[in-house]
């Protein structure tokens, strides 16, 4: 394909993908095929002599449209929302055409520079305490991570480097696997599986700290703390404690105003998992959400997730960047360049004589120590669009329009006596059930979803079995709200059918 060709399938395929999402609630939302359909539409072997681009766009809808699950259909309430905005595509796609593999600043400065304003940007709409931002004179700054799973695992290994250097500080003789195998990390039992799993992958252990529904689902400060006594009585090193603003089960909030002081008078890092809730805090009446945040070493949200910015986004910020890039730092000759001590210069530290005096202040010359992969596509981009073509105030009223419709769910769910609501709707995610057995929720479920007119998900709060309603689509609407609750069939007409 030359360019020629390429201006012309480029203009075709805009259209296709408009076409696809102005219609998208044509189509069922759920797919309705089996594992394995895809291998008998397609060749066992790559062709040996080229296909038409005519040939590959004809087995769209033949071979990848059924088996989609339409995710950006205002009919798909399942899981948490995954952002996707035409400016942040189109950034994609420049992003797409840049190609380059931004792991230091020589290697593509400007994909270096927009990253570290951006993080600015957005922590500046969420207000975030100076510490964390990079072009003043705090010691933190953010960086783009792909996934908050990442986030959570890149901020526990820096916890455990950092815990074990403080350790070697005081008792230099101490071996480091007598430290790291007495190491505690502490999550809240309602945490994303993605913090266990961290801690598998750091091989520490990783206590879940209990809740009750009584306490919303919120990590207590006296369970905290009681643990960390018990654990340090038992010869233990607590390290690491990961917060969650906004669990998945039911979007619970861990009071880090309480959990943060006592984290840091026991030199425990904290680390905030706020994946979906992070984007409202661009909203004055959701900001106290984040109160405490002072408290915290690292911070991280999903843009990708409730900012328009298509996937892969996730927003991390640090307190001290010397913490993870003492935990990252690799620097062979290979990835050398004239200007990488210019870290520096947001860090003035009289005791390095490199610091340079660059203005406006460039942290991140160096930003494959912030991170677990060294190559890094050019993400910023995305941000840089979408916070451009909507303003904070447009981002501010998306919010909104998600969290009142459901708040809308929420009223058809509680005027109807059959059902309950089974945890605050704070933002966008309403947790209900049919009053009764868990065996008739998990019927009501499985019809809803096989009716494949909407996707939902379920979760299990105190042991019973809750459905979840997320608003996700950016195209959704009151109507599509009534309609998936008492029109066209779906959740109502499954329940009488269930009576
Ligand atoms: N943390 C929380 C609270 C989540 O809800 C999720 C996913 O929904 C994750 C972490 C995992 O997000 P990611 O896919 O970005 O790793």
């Amino acid at each position: 394909m030359d360019a020629a060709e390429f201006r012309r399938r480029g203009k075709e395929m805009v259209d296709l993908i408009a076409d696809y999402l102005e219609n998208i609630e044509q189509r069922p939302v759920y797919p309705d095929v089996e594992p394995g359909y895809l291998r008998s539409l397609i060749p066992e072997e790559a062709p040996e002599e080229p296909d038409t681009y005519e040939d590959v766009v004809k087995d769209i809808e033949r071979v990848i449209m059924p088996g989609v699950t339409h995710w950006h259909s205002p009919y798909f309430y399942a899981y948490f929302p995954t952002a996707n905005s035409f400016p942040a595509m189109l950034a994609d796609m420049l992003s797409g055409a840049i190609g380059c593999i931004g792991f230091s600043w020589a290697a593509s400065p400007a994909c270096t520079e927009l990253e570290t304003v951006m993080m600015d940007w957005l922590g500046k709409m969420l207000k975030l305490p100076e510490d964390f931002i990079a072009g003043t004179h705090g010691q933190g700054g953010g960086v783009i991570q792909g996934t908050a799973s990442e986030a959570t695992l890149v901020a526990l290994l820096a916890a455990r480097s950092r815990a074990v250097r403080m350790i070697l500080a005081s008792d230099p003789q101490r071996p480091e696997t007598g430290i790291t195998s007495k190491l505690v990390a502490y999550s809240s039992d309602q945490a994303h599986c993605s913090v266990e799993r961290a801690g598998m992958i750091a091989g520490v252990r990783m206590k879940k700290i209990p809740t009750e529904q009584s306490d919303k689902y919120a990590v207590q400060g006296e369970t905290l703390r009681r643990m960390i006594q018990e654990d340090k009585a038992a010869g233990l090193i607590p390290f690491y404690f990961c917060a969650t603003l906004g669990t998945t089960p039911s979007c619970a909030f861990d009071h880090i105003t309480e959990l943060g002081p006592i984290c840091n008078a026991e030199k425990i890092w904290m680390h905030i998992d706020a994946a979906y809730a992070g984007s409202s805090f661009i909203c004055p009446e959701f900001r106290p959400l984040l109160n405490g945040i002072e408290f915290a070493d690292s911070f991280n949200f999903n843009p990708h997730k409730w900012l328009l910015v298509n996937f892969d986004c996730s927003t991390m910020w640090v307190r001290k960047r010397s913490d993870l890039i003492g935990a990252f730092k690799m620097d062979p000759l290979y990835l050398k360049h004239d200007h990488q001590d210019s870290v520096c210069s947001t860090n003035p530290n009289p005791l390095i004589p490199l610091c340079l005096t660059l203005s406006p202040p460039l942290p991140q010359t160096t930003s494959q120590h912030w991170q677990i992969p060294l190559g890094r596509r050019f993400r910023s981009l995305k941000m840089w669009f979408v916070f451009r073509m909507y303003g904070l105030k447009g981002l501010q009223d998306y919010i909104r329009k998600h969290v009142e419709l459901a708040k809308e769910f929420e009223s058809l769910v509680r005027a109807d006596q059959r059902f309950e609501i089974s945890a605050d709707v704070v933002l966008g995610l309403v947790c209900f059930r049919l009053k009764g057995s868990n065996e008739v929720n998990e019927t009501l479920l499985k019809r809803i979803n096989n009716g494949r007119k909407i996707h939902l998900v379920p979760c299990q709060l105190s042991g019973q079995f809750v459905l979840r309603f997320a608003v996700c689509a950016r195209t959704t609407e009151s109507r599509h709200i009534r309609e998936a609750w008492g029109g066209r069939l779906i959740i109502m007409a499954e329940t009488e059918r269930l009576e």
